[in-house]
């Protein structure tokens, strides 16, 4: 159209908003695969560092050190029983919608052999007040059926309580405090 009295408007695009959901399904790494498959099958799996000799359970894949990638051949599986290194025993503060009643405890256990420390696990077989640093613990794995893998992913672990129902006193002598200070946290 021409002449007094057109319109000036332009022409615009069209914007519509939309919410959009978008599900993404994503293979784990392969370290990760080996460490979930071990997992299911009552095994932890971590992988040993061929330069600094670390052992990481589980691995990223790579010495985060070294800065060294790291494959299928560096994989092994590693010890049940290992240190606590750190704990803290938690008396819950009743609260609306707070599930736990009773105190628990919040170790973190140091496999031997493995340099990364496993935290938040129950200790069972001992009192509260005799749980310990050194104390010597061995893992309690859930029946199969009822372990969880499934929030396991590339991007977060998530700890083990889904597999591993809590690490239970083996009644060892203490491990020496030099074994495992440098791991303590
Ligand atoms: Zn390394």
């Amino acid at each position: 159209m021409s002449g007094a009295g057109a319109s000036a408007v332009t022409k615009e695009d069209l914007v519509m908003n939309h919410l959009v959901r978008l599900s993404y399904r994503e293979e784990l790494s392969p370290n990760l695969d080996r460490f979930v498959d071990g997992l299911l099958e009552g095994k932890l799996v971590g992988q040993r560092c061929p330069s600094c000799a670390r052992m990481y359970v589980p691995s990223k894949g790579y010495c985060p050190l070294c800065v060294v990638a790291m494959d299928e051949s560096e994989a092994v599986e590693v010890a049940q029983v290992g240190t606590v290194t750190a704990f803290t025993v938690i008396t819950p503060v009743p609260y609306y919608g707070q599930q736990q009643v009773d105190p628990f405890v919040y170790a973190s256990v140091l496999l031997d052999g493995v340099d990364t420390p496993i935290t938040g696990q129950d200790i069972t077989g001992i009192p509260h007040e005799q749980v310990r640093s050194g104390l010597r613990v061995r893992a309690v794995w859930k029946p199969v059926e009822e372990r969880d893998v499934s929030h396991i992913s590339n991007r977060g672990w998530g700890g083990l309580d889904s597999v591993i129902s809590s690490f239970e006193a083996t009644g060892e002598p203490d491990a020496s405090e030099d074994s495992y200070e440098e791991y303590a946290l």
